[in-house]
């Protein structure tokens, strides 16, 4: 399947991942909340395992940052190896990574990540998890 496609699964499963979120809750935040997830599948995808040029589709300014960012996990990461590609294991794989580059970056600027993420809502983020998890099944389905 081509990245548009994958592109255009992800925006419109915001919708049912708002709608579970805000079900689940019973709030419209929560909604919010796992539709940002779902939506966050466009910059952390699976294919993220793919050098940038390869990447037939980026999100208009964060493209470079994008490319920059992934360079890593991409070097790292054989394309569609189940540690990219299956669902949990894809969505977890990616966001440890992006949890240690921020611990790198806030450790070389001095601040305490451990201390920041205490503060953080243990719900929103299942939340959120939830919708990112809901963009890359989708991303899983779809490549078969
Ligand atoms: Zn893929």
């Amino acid at each position: 399947m081509n990245g548009r496609s994958h592109q255009a699964a992800t925006i419109a499963l915001a919708v049912p991942a708002g709608v579970a979120g805000y079900l689940l809750a019973d709030c419209w935040q929560s909604g919010a909340i796992a539709a940002a997830g779902c939506l966050a599948g466009l910059w952390m995808h699976p294919d993220r395992d793919l050098p940038a040029a390869k990447v037939d589709y980026q999100i208009g300014l964060l493209g470079l940052p994008g490319a920059i960012f992934w360079a890593a996990y991409a070097w790292a990461v054989p394309h569609r190896s189940w540690f990219s590609h299956w669902p949990i294991v894809g969505t977890a794989g990616r966001l440890a990574y992006v949890l240690g580059l921020a611990w790198l970056v806030a450790w070389l600027a001095g601040v305490d990540l451990v201390v920041w993420l205490a503060a953080v809502d243990v719900a929103a983020v299942a939340l959120f998890v939830g919708g990112l998890a809901v963009a890359d099944a989708a991303h899983w389905v779809m490549d078969w």
